[in-house]
Parts: C-alpha cells; structure tokens; sequence
C-alpha cells in the first residue's frame, strides 16, 4: 500500500484548486459535497465555476494562482491540465504547506483523490493506487447500485435509534434488526412517509424483534447461477448476506459460497455418487433443524433450483414440518451455454420450442418421446447428458433424426474454465471422448454455434485431437 486511507477534516478549512477548467470542475464537484472554504484560481473559467462562484459556493479569482493565494490551505488541487502551469502551481501549494494533488501525476502528488460513493455520513472510498481507474469505477458502480440512495438519511436517523436497539440483546436480533432497517424496510418507509414514519418503522421493527426473539426460522432457496459470481441475481447476493446457515450443492462454485457471512455455518449437501453421498432425507432434515431452531437457512443450488434441483421435494418436506419458505430463480446452465456460443435458445424458423430434458433420472439413463425429438426442428437443452450420450444418439437415429444434427456441448458454462464442443448427433460420443469432458456439461441438441464460435471450438478440438495423440 503506497497510499494510506484517511478522511481528511476540512469542514471550514480552506482548499485552493488552480485552475477552472474542466478538470478542476471534476474535481470541484467533489469538494462541493464538503463543508471546505474553496478559493479557484483560473484565468478564462468555465462558466459553470462562475456560476458556482456566483451562487457563492466558492470564490473565485480570475487569474493565475500566486505566490500567497494558498496560505493556512489544508489540500491544493493543480488541475490546469498543463504540466508545466501544474508544476508551478504545486510549488506555490508546497511552500503554503498545504497537501498538494496534481490531477494525473501520481509520482509528484502527495495524495490523490479516490473513488468516492457518497451516501453521507456513510462515505466509501475506493482506491486502486493509480493501477486500474477503470476497476476502480467498476467497484463504484456494483457499491452504487447496491447501497439504497437513502442509506445516508437512514444512517443519521438509526444513529440516533442505536442505544434503543440494544434492548435486542444478542448480536444475531440486532443484525437481523439493523439489516431489515437499512435493506429494506427504511428505504420503503423513507419513500411513503419521510423521516417521520423512518422513525415509526424503526419502533415498529424494535417491537417486532423484542417478541420474535425466539420465532422460527425460514428456507429461503436461491439459484446460484452457472458457476460465474457475476450471474447472481442481487436477491441471491442479499440472501447470502443474511444467512445464519447456508447448505450447498456440490456445483456450486468457491467464489459464490465465499459471498456468504463470515460467522455462517457453510455445508456442501453434495451428492458425490457413492458411498458418502447425502441422502435427501438427511438434507431435509438438516434444513429443518435447522430453521425451527430460529436460522436463516439458504439452501443454494446451481443454476436455477426448479430445473433438475429436486426443488419441489424439499418444498413438500418443509410443508410437512411447517417452515416457511421462499424462491429466489437463478440463471439456469442451458441459459448461459446458449450465451457462450452466441445462440438463443429458441429461434423463429429453426426452432419454436425448446424441451429441458435430463440424460439421466433415478432409474438410469432416462425415457423421453424421442420420436418427437428426432423431427426436424426440434431442439432440446440436455442436462445430465454427458454418460447418457451413447444412448441418447442411439435412440435419436433409430427414431429417425438425422446425423447431421448439430450437438453443442458447452463444459463449465460461464466459469473461466469453460470449454464448448461442436459435434453432430452422428459424432457425438466420439467427440465427447475426444475432448475428454469431466465436468458439468450441458448438450444443446439441434443448436450449432454461431459462426466464430464454431471455429474456436473447432480449434480447440484440434487441439485436444492433437493432445490424444
Ligand atoms: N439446477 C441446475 C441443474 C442441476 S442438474 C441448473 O439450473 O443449471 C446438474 C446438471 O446441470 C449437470 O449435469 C449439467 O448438465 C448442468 N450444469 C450445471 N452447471 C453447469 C455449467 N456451469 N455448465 C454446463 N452445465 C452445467
């Protein structure tokens, strides 16, 4: 860490910036947020620096900065967008004793001016060290979006409500309580009511966490996307962040388990095939322990948990132990495999409908019409397919679908390790062992990839083709 992050105190101090163009207004913009007294130097303004100097907000002096303009500043912005007027300023700064900027010249700045999202008193600041501006936005825009507008108004007036939610006693009701406050509830009470009926909720809340200090808990079931983090729905984020317990399948990547409270209890329920697999049975009341006894349970399932997720048999055994629930969907597999080689999933004119079907069910490779399926047109996202390949294409062409129907299979949808493989219904097995697929692939049947798509997953079964060599 070149740069250490502090909040600078400049509420009535001065800050001089020299230069009025547009890049001190960037800067400027900034500073207006404070409670500084700014002093812009700048021959030839933009007229928006005038304008603010008009309106009183700074003082402005139509010329150069001078020696003496910045005595008892406590930071000094060169924002004149000429290194040479920048560094003759910055002299000036230095010798007030000020805390000097040049706008971007890292090396011969004292300080630079990070990132800021502001949702007063709540102020986050995010610096990269100059290294990558853009990273830089990009955590400014996921903390925009995630942070309600109104989380400063809540703040200051939960400031005041601190002391009061202590009488919640342990720290799991007062996160719960805080949490519902500043996600939510506050934000829908700020909206219909103001301030007033923010501080009407905040009682209403109090009450409610004093009596369900010992109610039960819920399930709430989340979709956890195909495998890349990004994919997550915010819903899914939120649940996360607030489970007490969270139980995992086995596809369900590191990086999204890792999203999960720090002081939860993580289980991975994967079934791993034999010998030490979970039994539903033992999931089910797993889950059910438990939320009766008062947790947040998420149960996180890859994809989205209604297809192929065994969804509906957890839902009858909550039912049948009365513990609330709720669904939150996620991208599907078969969605994010279409996306990778640029294909939708259904096409006016190729193919009006798509089946979801499984390769594999409880009794092995598993049944459909497949007289339906072999007619021209048809397409279908296969999941579990992989094992079951000999068998679907065996089936396929003895019902008269035509070998040359494309097969994709995409590997890892959407993970860094993702791999796509182009074959035919007549080539399908071989290329599968070619490639070598290990794991979770989805097979797009009747669906080819797009043009560029196809050649790199040409080339890249060229390349394994070479590696069996
Ligand atoms: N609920 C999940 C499916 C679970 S069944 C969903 O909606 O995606 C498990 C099967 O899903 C795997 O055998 C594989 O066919 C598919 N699958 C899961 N994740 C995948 C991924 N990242 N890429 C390709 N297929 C995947």
């Amino acid at each position: 860490m070149r740069h250490f992050p502090v909040f600078v105190n400049v509420d009535g101090r001065r800050v001089v910036v020299s230069g009025a163009g547009e890049t001190a207004i960037a800067k400027l913009r900034l500073l207006l947020k404070t409670r500084a007294r700014i002093s812009v130097f700048g021959a030839d303004p933009e007229p928006l620096v005038r304008q603010w100097a008009e309106e009183g907000r700074i003082t402005l002096t139509e010329r150069p900065v001078e020696t003496g303009d910045a005595l008892c500043a406590r930071l000094f912005y060169a924002a004149n967008d000429d290194a040479t007027e920048d560094a003759r300023a910055a002299a000036i700064g230095h010798a007030a004793g000020a805390l000097v900027n040049i706008v971007d010249n890292l090396d011969d700045s004292q300080f630079i001016t990070p990132a800021i999202v502001d949702r007063d008193p709540v102020t986050v600041a995010i610096g990269t060290e100059g290294a990558a501006p853009v990273l830089a936005r990009k955590i400014k825009a996921d903390l925009e979006e995630r942070l309600p507008a109104s989380l400063g108004v809540l703040a200051r007036i939960g400031q005041a409500f601190r002391v009061r939610a202590d009488m919640l006693g342990d720290a799991k009701k007062r996160r719960a309580f805080w949490t519902k406050f500043y996600f939510g509830a506050g934000d829908r009470a700020l909206k219909a009511g103001g301030e007033d009926a923010v501080r009407k909720t905040l009682e209403t809340l109090l009450t409610d966490g004093i009596e369900t200090r010992h109610g039960p808990g819920f399930v709430t079931f989340v979709g956890a996307g195909p495998g890349d983090p990004e994919l997550l729905t915010l819903k899914a984020r939120n649940a996360l962040h607030e489970a007490d317990v969270v139980l995992h399948d086995k596809l369900v990547p590191q990086p999204v388990i890792e999203l999960a409270r720090r002081e939860a209890i993580v289980v991975e329920t994967g079934k791993k095939g034999f010998g030490d697999a979970w039994k539903q049975d033992d999931i089910n009341a797993l889950m059910i322990d438990h939320a009766n006894r008062g947790a947040h349970v998420v149960r996180l399932k890859s994809g989205d948990p209604a297809v192929f997720g065994r969804l509906e048999e957890e839902l009858d055994a909550l039912d049948r132990a009365g513990v609330g629930f709720q669904i939150v969907p996620g991208i599907t597999s078969a969605s994010a495999a279409a996306a990778s080689i640029g294909r939708s999933l259904t096409r006016r004119g190729r193919n009006a409908s798509l089946r979801i079907i499984t390769g594999h069910d409880a009794e092995g490779f598993a049944d459909h019409d497949w007289r339906a399926l072999a007619r021209p047109g048809e397409a279908a996202a296969i999941y579990m397919g992989i094992k079951a390949a000999s068998f679907l294409r065996g089936r396929l062409l003895m019902h008269g679908a035509d070998a040359e129907t494309p097969v994709t299979v995409v590997e890892n949808a959407s993970r860094t390790d993702q791999r796509v493989v182009a074959a035919t219904l007549g080539t399908l097995p071989e290329r599968l062992r070619q490639a070598g697929i290990t794991g979770p692939a989805i097979l797009l049947y009747g669906i080819a990839p797009r043009g560029a798509a196809a050649a790199v997953a040409d080339l890249a079964d060229m390349h394994h083709e070479a590696e069996a060599v």
